[in-house]
C-alpha cells in the first residue's frame, strides 16, 4: 500500500505492535505536533462508550477518583482511550486548532467539531488531569490533544444543541442509522430493542418508526424505565426483563419479531436477543459489551436462521439523522436529557 495511503489510516502514529491500524494497537503516539495531512483538535470534552464507563465504574465500586486516574492512566500508557477490558473507547468533541496544508477533511481553524471516530483509534494527550471530573459521569470535561488522519471523519457542532447532548447523540449515533437501514431494506416491521430506554436504545426505536416499523417493543430492566418509556410514547409495548436472561427475554417478548436491536451496556444480551427474532429475521448488535463466540455459536446452538449484524458506528448520513431524530421526538428528548444530568 502506497505510504499516503496507510498515513490515511494513521499507521504512522503506532508504536505497538507494529503492523496493526490504529484501532486494534496497543500503544500510539500522541505527538500533538501534526504531518502534512493530520488535523489536530484541542479537546474540551471526551464522552466514555458506555459499556467502558460502566466496566469501569464497577470495577472501582464507584470510586470517581479511582475511576479517573484509571482513565489518565489509560490514556498515558496509550496514547488513546481505550479501555482494555471491553476494548470500547467513546469520542469527544473540541475545536479545530491546527490543520496539515494536505488535509482532505475540509475543516476550517476554530471550528468545533465533534469527532465520529473511536477514541480507540484517535491519538489523544490529556493535560489537565482530568482535574474537571468527578468520574462519576459518561462525559468528561477534558484539556488536551487528538489528532485526526485523512481518513478520519469529524461533524460540525450544531449551534441549537448543547454539547453535551450532541456528543451523546453523536456517540450512539450508529444505531439509529443501522436499525433505519435494516427496517428500509428488509421491510421489518415488528422490532424489539433491548436497552430500549437508554441513549441508543430509544433512537433506534424513533429510527424504526420513521423508516415505516409498526410493531415496536421495548426491552427495559425496571419499572422505573418501563414507566419513563411508556411516558415516552416511543414503543407500542413495553415489557421488562433482564436481557441477560434469555428465557425471561423469550418470555417477555412472546412472537419473536422481524428485527432485534441490542443496545444493552452490559455482557450477555446475545441469546436473549437471538431468542427474541423469528426465522428470517435479524439481530443488530450495537452493544460494545457483545461477544462474536457466544451469538454466533449460541446461533448455531438454536439452530436460528437470523441474520446477525455488527452494530457498524458509520453509515453515511448518521450523524444527521440522529440529530434531527432528537431534534423531532419529544420522547427521544425525555430520555436523553435526564442521563446527561447525571
Ligand atoms: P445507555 O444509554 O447506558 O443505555 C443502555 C441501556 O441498557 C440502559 O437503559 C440500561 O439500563 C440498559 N440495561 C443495562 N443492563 C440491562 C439488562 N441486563 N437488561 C435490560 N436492560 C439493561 O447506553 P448507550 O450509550 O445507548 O450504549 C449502549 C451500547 O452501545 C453500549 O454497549 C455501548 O458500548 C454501545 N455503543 C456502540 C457503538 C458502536 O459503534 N457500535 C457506539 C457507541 C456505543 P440502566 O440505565 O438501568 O442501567
Amino acid at each position: 500500500m502506497q505510504v499516503a495511503a496507510e498515513r490515511a489510516l494513521g499507521a504512522h502514529r503506532v508504536l505497538e505492535p507494529v503492523g496493526v491500524l490504529p484501532q486494534a494497537a496497543w500503544r500510539l503516539d500522541p505527538d500533538p505536533a501534526i504531518g502534512l495531512d493530520e488535523v489536530r483538535i484541542a479537546v474540551e470534552r471526551l464522552t466514555l462508550d458506555a459499556a467502558s464507563f460502566r466496566q469501569l465504574t464497577e470495577a472501582h465500586d464507584r470510586d470517581g477518583n479511582a475511576v479517573r486516574a484509571e482513565v489518565l492512566a489509560i490514556v498515558r500508557d496509550r496514547g488513546k482511550m481505550q479501555n482494555p477490558v471491553t476494548g470500547s473507547g467513546g469520542m469527544l468533541l473540541g475545536v479545530v486548532d491546527a490543520i496539515g496544508p494536505d488535509s482532505p477533511l475540509g475543516l476550517t481553524v476554530g471550528q468545533r467539531v465533534a469527532t465520529l471516530v473511536s477514541l480507540t483509534l484517535t491519538p489523544l494527550r490529556i493535560t489537565d488531569d482530568l482535574a474537571s471530573w468527578d468520574g462519576r459521569s459518561e462525559q468528561v470535561p477534558a484539556h488536551g490533544t487528538a489528532i485526526l488522519f485523512a481518513r478520519s471523519i469529524a461533524a460540525a457542532l450544531p449551534d441549537d444543541l448543547p454539547d453535551a447532548v450532541s456528543l451523546a447523540v453523536l456517540d450512539v449515533c450508529g444505531a439509529p442509522a443501522a436499525t433505519a437501514r435494516v427496517v428500509a431494506g428488509s421491510g421489518a416491521r415488528s422490532v424489539v430493542v433491548l436497552g430500549a430506554a437508554g441513549k441508543s436504545g430509544c433512537l433506534s426505536l424513533a429510527a424504526a418508526r420513521a423508516a415505516g416499523a409498526t410493531g415496536l417493543t421495548g426491552v427495559v430492566r425496571t419499572d422505573a424505565e418501563a414507566a419513563a418509556l411508556t411516558e415516552s410514547g416511543l414503543a407500542d409495548r413495553i415489557v421488562v426483563a433482564d436481557a441477560t436472561d434469555p428465557l425471561a427475554v423469550a418470555a417477555a417478548v412472546g412472537t419473536p419479531a422481524e428485527l432485534t436491536v441490542v443496545c444493552v451496556d452490559v455482557p450477555g444480551a446475545e441469546h436473549g436477543a437471538i431468542l427474541a427474532t423469528a426465522d428470517g429475521g435479524t439481530v443488530v448488535f450495537f452493544s460494545m459489551a457483545t461477544s462474536f463466540p457466544a451469538a454466533a455459536l449460541g446461533a448455531e446452538g438454536m439452530a436460528a436462521d437470523v441474520t446477525m449484524l455488527v452494530g457498524n458506528g458509520y453509515t453515511p448520513g448518521h450523524a444527521a439523522l440522529a440529530l434531527d431524530l432528537y431534534r423531532a421526538n419529544p420522547g427521544v428528548r425525555a430520555l436523553i436529557d435526564p442521563r446527561l444530568a447525571r
